[in-house]
Parts: structure tokens; C-alpha cells; sequence
């Protein structure tokens, strides 16, 4: 399936020299979301995940169904301020800008398998603070899935020793 026909392409968004790359022409088709998610969900398959874990806001889009398709939870990663309960915080760069991440202290166990998800993967700082919250809190994390890699951003290189796939790449 060629999934890049329906991804689309915005100039100049958010910022000037910003070629955003916008799911949501995707996800409007059900039959090509189902697919995608199926196709993303496939990869973690064999991989035994206890839970998935993603970024807000996006990353629910494409997490949630993954953790429904594999019969497993799904813990959020908010933007500070946003989750009622104990977190833990982490600050981290993006691509355009700078935010701090929260997830809660008590969502994953000890030892658990993780499969982390996003929808995009650019500079890789978004997943490396999700990392870090992950693994301080004694999960492994067993794979990670996007629906998109920029792969000139080299995002990649930060997460070498995970096993990393991606439906896209640009
Ligand atoms: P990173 O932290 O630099 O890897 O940026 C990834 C995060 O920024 C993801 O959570 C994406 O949702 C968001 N993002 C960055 N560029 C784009 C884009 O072109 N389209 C959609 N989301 C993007």
C-alpha cells in the first residue's frame, strides 16, 4: 500500500521552511487508517508488549488503536500540567521548540515490555524523553513505531540500540 498518497504535504507550517507532514488525510480514510495501524500493530506482534506508550496528541492517534489491535493498555505522555496524578518530568527539544513531558509514576511496572509510539519521527527528542521516563521507571522497551521517519533529520541515530519501524520515510 502506497500510504504517502495520503499524507499531506503543508509548506511553511508551523514555521517558515517547515514542511509538515499532516496525517489526518490518512486517518479520514478508514479503510487506509486500518490498514496502517494493522500493518504498525503486526510489527510488535511477537514482541510479548504488556503496554504502548505515546505522546499527546498524535501519539494517541496512533497508539490507542495499536494497544486496542494488540489487547493491551495505553499510557499517555502529556505536556506538563496535564495529568491529574504523581508524574514524573522530563524536559526535551523538538524540532520547532522546547517542552517538558509528564508521564504517571505508577503506570508502568517494573520489567514490563513497552512498545512506544509516535506518529512522526523528526529530531528523535520527543521519543528520547518518553524513553528516559520509560526506562526510569523499569520498563523495557521492546520496540518502537511510527507512522512517519524524516529520516534527513537523522532521528535514528538517537535510538540505535531499539528496534525501530516505520510505516513512511521521507
Ligand atoms: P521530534 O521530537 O523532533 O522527533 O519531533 C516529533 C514530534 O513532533 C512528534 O510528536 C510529531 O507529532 C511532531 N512533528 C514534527 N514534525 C511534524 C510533521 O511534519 N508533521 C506532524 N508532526 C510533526
Amino acid at each position: 500500500m502506497d500510504y504517502k498518497q495520503y499524507i499531506t504535504v503543508v509548506p511553511d507550517f508551523p514555521k517558515e521552511g517547515i514542511k509538515f507532514k499532516d496525517i489526518t488525510t490518512l486517518m479520514e480514510n478508514g479503510e487506509v487508517y486500518k490498514k496502517a495501524i494493522d500493518e504498525m500493530a503486526d510489527f510488535a506482534k511477537e514482541k510479548e508488549i504488556d503496554v504502548v506508550v505515546g505522546p499527546e496528541a498524535r501519539g494517541f492517534v496512533v497508539g490507542c488503536p495499536i494497544a486496542y489491535a494488540l489487547g493491551v493498555g495505553f499510557v499517555p505522555v502529556r505536556k506538563a500540567g496535564k495529568l491529574p496524578r504523581e508524574v514524573i518530568e522530563i524536559d526535551y527539544g523538538l524540532e520547532y521548540g522546547k517542552d517538558s513531558l509528564n508521564l504517571h509514576k505508577d503506570s508502568i511496572k517494573p520489567g514490563q515490555k513497552v512498545l512506544i509510539t509516535d506518529d512522526l519521527l523528526a529530531t528523535g527528542g520527543t521519543i528520547e524523553a518518553t524513553i528516559q521516563m520509560v526506562e526510569k521507571l523499569g520498563g523495557v522497551v521492546a520496540g518502537i513505531v511510527f507512522m512517519i521517519e524524516l529520516s534527513y533529520l537523522d532521528g535514528r541515530d538517537k535510538l540505535k540500540q531499539y528496534d525501530v519501524f516505520s510505516l513512511m520515510t521521507y
